[in-house]
């Protein structure tokens, strides 16, 4: 697990081009940033970082590739996601109104904290609607007494 320190670039130092990061995190990272997160557990998840720094942004190459459980909808037992999948982001210096891609900054910043972003891409990485791709694949006596519940209704 790293520190927290370790999500922090200092752009005022950046050099001009490519600079690369790369993270593991599990759950302790998503808990610590909100320690109300349930949605997954787990979470082992290898995030790399290609940072090109340019003359007043910074535009970064995200790769997040690993895995976490979820509750599945239908029988609330553990289904595994698998993640694999590019994000982008610019820090960009000025004034404007930010967008999921877009962060303006001040001129004058000197560092940038990525955990943030990289927790709201693991947390936007759970698929809207999750189940176990076959309903045979679920939790049989689950789906059971679920049946038997939803009967007595
Ligand atoms: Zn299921």
């Amino acid at each position: 697990m790293k520190n927290n320190s370790d999500y922090i670039i200092n752009y005022q130092a950046l050099k001009l081009g490519h600079t690369f990061y790369n993270y593991d995190v599990n759950d302790d990272f998503m808990h610590d940033y909100n320690p109300d997160f349930i949605a997954l557990k787990d979470l082992s998840m290898h995030i790399s970082i290609d940072l090109l720094k340019e003359e007043t942004s910074a535009q970064l190459f995200i790769n997040l590739t690993g895995s976490y459980y979820v509750e599945c909808d239908r029988c609330l037992h553990d289904l595994k996601i698998d993640v694999s999948e590019d994000n982008y982001l610019i820090f960009r210096e000025g004034n404007g109104e930010d967008d999921e891609t877009i962060t303006y900054i001040s001129p004058n910043t000197n560092f940038i904290n990525l955990q943030p972003f990289i927790y709201d891409f693991i947390a936007l990485s759970i698929p809207m609607r999750h189940v176990h791709d076959d309903e045979a694949n679920c939790d049989q006596e689950m789906i059971k007494k679920l049946k038997e519940y939803l009967i007595e209704e």
